[in-house]
């Protein structure tokens, strides 16, 4: 049986517009009880939930969509159409370099924007440029909360939202108006999620390359020495695949001090347990949210230390850069906030926090000539040509304000 998700859709929107809601709407489940947590194992850590999407063969579209293994319509078995993975961005939702960081392993978004909400609001529209800016072409907008709205009001929001995806990766997207805690128009939405959101190719041949988006230690306190366990990390997979016994290497890894110095190591473990799809698997490829057990100690992955490295077959990752050039785009506009201001070019010895893959890391500006070039407080693992996302302090915030492309 296969296990492992074809799509990883990450869920964006302005806080309590409905995103936990809509996904325990879609799944049953959800990601944050403690009991889940335990019966579930390390899945429920990485902050997601894996929904199959499923058609009754007897009934008619779009009645025939549902997450249920019985059609709630005629009883009949449904069938599997694909399965995929919802990333619920870890930590504080409006905390930006998560919502970005997770941007690494989304192939599409389902942003839910309430209608009894004026459109937009602030990180409604900062959610839809961090798309934008990261590259995630495939949106579908989910318009919630049309069970509390009278029609007048469901109609003039559809329209501020047709107004405001004006212009960006959203711009064809449909919007599906839906009341997730009524449980309503969910097998339209499925429909649409389905034939909107494309399944990536999925590349097996190419070396692994595991964006490493949590990491962990799953011993309880106090556990014998015996029965300990090694470090975990949890991410997704863009390419190639891994498999138990492969020894893989971490990087940029830890840091550590030597002489008074900061020091990056890589680290090497053997794969000794695979988890996708919430259960123990031999090999995983691209496609959802997988967890690694390695024989590394655990101490070195608890505490999401390691979240932001990349994982592969050693000798076949990308180099670890302090600093780097990058050609950059700027936004028009500074979003995310109530008043907008315009985004001012980029300044010598300015800080930016820069997004690559799943790391989070701050640059200082050291030449502003033809390309910005900085120097990383955290190095990252990537390649030239990888695209990172850039923010500035504004007020007490960072803000986004463009992309860059390593050179
Ligand atoms: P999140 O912050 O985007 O994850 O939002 P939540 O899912 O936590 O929802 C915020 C609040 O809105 C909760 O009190 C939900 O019960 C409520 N809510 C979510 N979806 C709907 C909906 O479709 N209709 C109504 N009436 N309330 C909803
Ligand atoms: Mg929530």
């Amino acid at each position: 049986m296969k296990v492992q998700s074809d799509v990883n859709i990450g869920l964006v929107g302005h806080v309590d517009h409905g995103k936990t809601t809509l996904t325990k709407a879609l799944s049953g489940v959800w990601t944050d009880t403690h009991s889940e947590e335990t019966k579930r194992g390390i899945s429920i850590r990485l902050g997601y939930a894996d929904i199959e999407f499923r058609k009754c063969p007897n009934c008619e579209e779009p009645l025939c969509y549902t997450t249920k293994e019985v059609c709630e319509h005629c009883g009949s078995e449904t069938e599997l159409i694909k399965k995929v993975s919802f990333v619920d961005a870890p930590g504080h939702e409006t905390l930006m370099a998560t919502m970005l960081s997770g941007a690494a392993i989304m192939d599409g978004a389902v942003l839910v924007i309430a209608a009894n909400e004026e459109c937009p609001q602030p990180q409604t529209k900062e959610h839809l440029m961090a798309l934008d800016v990261i590259g995630v072409k495939d949106v579908v907008v989910v318009q919630n909360k049309v069970d509390i709205v009278p029609r007048e009001r469901a109609i003039e929001s559809y329209k501020e939202i047709k107004e405001f995806v004006k212009g960006t990766c959203a711009e064809d997207a449909p919007i599906i108006p839906v009341s997730a805690q009524q449980g309503a128009n969910i097998d339209i939405l499925i429909k649409a999620i389905d034939e909107t959101i494309v399944t990536p190719e999925k590349d097996l041949d190419k070396p692994a390359r595991m964006h490493v988006a949590r990491s962990f230690d799953i011993n309880k306190p106090g556990s014998h020495p015996d029965k300990i366990k090694g470090g975990v990390i949890g991410g997704s997979l863009t390419q190639g695949t891994l498999k138990i016994g492969d020894t893989i290497e971490i990087r940029p890894g830890i840091n550590v001090k030597e002489n008074k110095q900061n020091k990056w190591i890589s680290l090497s473990s053997e794969i000794i347990g695979l988890q996708a799809g919430g259960e123990a698997v031999e090999e995983v490829g691209p496609g959802g949210l997988i967890g690694v057990a390695t024989k590394l100690d655990p101490a070195l992955t608890k505490a999401d230390s390691l979240s932001g490295s990349v994982a592969g077959m050693e000798g076949t990752l990308p180099d670890v850069l302090h600093s780097f050039d990058m050609k950059t785009e700027l936004l028009e506009r500074v979003v995310g906030t109530k008043e907008e201001r315009d985004v001012d070019p980029i300044k010598l010895k300015e800080l930016l926090m820069i997004n690559c893959g799943t790391t989070t890391t701050v640059g200082i500006v050291t030449s502003v000539k033809k390309n910005i070039s900085v120097d990383l407080k955290l190095p990252v693992c990537a390649d030239k040509g990888d695209r990172v996302a850039l923010s500035r302090r504004v007020g007490a915030r960072w803000r986004l304000i463009g992309f860059g492309i390593i050179q």
